[in-house]
């Protein structure tokens, strides 16, 4: 058994890693603070926002547009009861959430600029997008065009390839979760399902929406960060056609379709759309397009030219 000396050492190795983490999260949203034109500010209260409408409700709460008062900052504000949460036993999933997101800084991955709580809520500081979600605009226009559709699949795979470079899974994605700012501009969010590994260990939740799922996940088998391109795939898709590819009325039929690959491209599809599309739906994950080939494919840099150039940024500063 370890001596008592050594468990206090241990104990204020582990107390000062806390503190020294704390630390860190507080310079982090003193950092934002300041970007945001505030600077002394070192952590947030309910006080430090003046609330405003209702963006939207969650599963374990509700959204609202919030205004820091210093800086005149706009963000929103995510507020979940405590006691749902762990009425639901969620709270790890919710740390682990916030975790992730809160260190994922890339210009199409929503912010998470900090978090804080009070004896009943807690309080996710977020950026806030204007436009609201992808599905509602899908649901609007019934489908968008190949510019826009190009534009939200390179930013969608700028996003994922990032969190892959850092072993980040979403493993959620549809066009609930992903977000459009006042510019247009894409936004991955909803971190729930994600997952960090180590690089060579293979999940096997089931997790996701029906109609994004990949069929190594409905069969429970292990997967990789190739579930993520299975589903760039099928948003692609949703945004040409108006409704994803394996979309029929039973969920039975929808499972059978996914796991033989079963769909089809409408006629009037460009050849190029096809092509990608094609290359990304594949049973096999190995074969699925990697997120760098997608962004370069022809049919993305023809309808999104700037993603030639960010495409040449890249592979120089790399
Ligand atoms: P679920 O897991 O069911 O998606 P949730 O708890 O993750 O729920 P959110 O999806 O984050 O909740 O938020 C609920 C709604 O609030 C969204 O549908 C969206 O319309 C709106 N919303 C959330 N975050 C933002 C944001 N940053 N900017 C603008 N609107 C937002
Ligand atoms: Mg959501």
């Amino acid at each position: 058994m370890a001596s008592p000396l050594l468990k206090e050492k241990a104990n204020n190795i582990q107390t000062e890693r806390q503190e020294s983490l704390e630390k860190e999260r507080l310079t982090e949203n003193k950092e934002i603070a300041r970007q945001a034109g505030e600077t002394t500010k070192m952590s947030w209260t309910l006080n430090d926002f003046a609330i405003g409408r209702p963006l939207g409700k969650g599963r374990f709460g509700h959204v609202y547009l919030g205004k820091e008062n210093a800086s005149g900052y706009v963000v929103a504000l995510k507020v979940l009861f405590k006691k749902e949460l762990v009425r639901l036993n969620v709270p790890h999933q919710l740390r682990r959430e916030v975790e992730i997101q809160y260190h994922l800084r890339h210009p199409n991955i929503l912010r998470l600029y900090g978090y804080f709580h009070d004896a009943e809520r807690v309080y996710i500081v977020l950026e806030y997008c204007q436009r609201g979600e992808l599905y509602r605009i899908l649901k609007e226009r019934g489908r968008l065009n190949q510019e826009d559709t190009a534009k939200y699949i390179y930013q969608l795979s700028s996003a994922l390839d990032f969190c892959h470079e850092r072993n980040v899974i979403h493993r959620d994605i549809k066009p609930e979760n992903v977000l459009i700012d006042k510019n247009g501009d894409l936004k991955l969010s909803d971190f729930g399902w994600a997952v960090q590994h180590d690089g060579s260990v293979k999940r096997a939740t089931i997790c996701g929406t029906l109609d994004y799922l990949p069929p190594e996940m409905l069969a429970q088998m292990p997967h990789t960060h190739k579930v993520d391109n299975w589903s760039v795939g099928i948003l692609m898709f949703e945004c040409l056609v108006g409704k994803a590819p394996f979309e029929v009325p039973t969920q039975s039929e929808t499972i059978d379709r996914i796991k033989r690959c079963h769909f089809k491209l409408p006629d009037s599809m460009e050849a190029g759309a096809k092509e990608l599309i094609n290359k990304i739906i594949r049973i096999e994950p190995e074969e699925r397009l990697s997120l760098k080939e997608v962004m370069a494919h022809p049919w993305l840099i023809q309808h999104y030219p700037k993603a030639a150039s960010h495409h040449a940024i890249e592979t120089v500063t790399k």
